[in-house]
């Protein structure tokens, strides 16, 4: 018997095979962008992308008001753009108000900025205590605000998606730009953790 048999796939991965073999033979789709696709999002994009918008607006007042004003422009200044994103609404923490993203239908989410999104994001426990109860769920999830902090929550839509623009921590005045987009994460830019040195 064989010691390491094959995983068995998961069904998700199967019926994606199927229907992708399907439009292939319908001639719909063609098998080598789809892989061009994937590989994009897998190798290309990820939050390194929003980290590098983040450290430049915190280093360029003026950058900083063209990405409020509007987000897509800016980041395309910085090369960043692609499909899954017509607009983009940047929001800025301050020692007063803490944002924070989610999607309550779905997972919408800024793929060309941050890439793909944690599989926490698409749970239907984030997605509904986000809205319900967000000082709580950030608490669990290691934030914790203080009272007096206002927390807004936004809820993005397949029209409109939503970065967190945090706050640049104490203590990184002589950093680089680089070094300070090396502090960026993810989480602090859906607006669930704070950017720490
Ligand atoms: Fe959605």
């Amino acid at each position: 018997m064989d010691k390491n048999p094959p995983k068995e796939k998961p069904w998700q991965a199967v019926r994606t095979e199927a229907v992708e073999s399907l439009l292939v033979e319908l001639g719909v789709i063609d098998s080598a962008r789809v892989d061009e696709i994937v590989r994009h999002y897998e190798e290309k994009v990820g939050p390194k992308g929003g980290a590098r918008v983040v450290a430049r607006a915190w280093v360029d007042p003026d950058f900083k008001q063209r990405l409020l004003a509007d987000g897509l422009a800016a980041c395309a200044e910085l090369g960043l753009g692609g499909p899954e994103t017509e607009k983009l609404h940047v929001v800025e923490n301050s020692a007063t108000v803490h944002n924070a993203v989610v999607c309550t239908l779905c997972s919408c989410y800024p793929w060309p900025i941050l890439g793909v999104p944690p599989a926490w994001y698409k749970s239907s426990a984030y997605r509904s205590r986000m809205v319900r109860e967000p000082r709580a769920l950030l608490g669990e999830m290691g934030l914790t605000l203080d009272p007096s902090v206002e927390v807004r929550v936004w809820d993005s839509v397949s029209e409109i998606r939503y970065l967190v623009l945090p706050e640049r921590p104490a203590g990184t005045e002589s950093c680089s730009e680089e070094q300070l987009a090396a502090l960026v994460t993810r989480d602090s830019m859906i607006g669930v953790a704070k950017v720490t040195v």
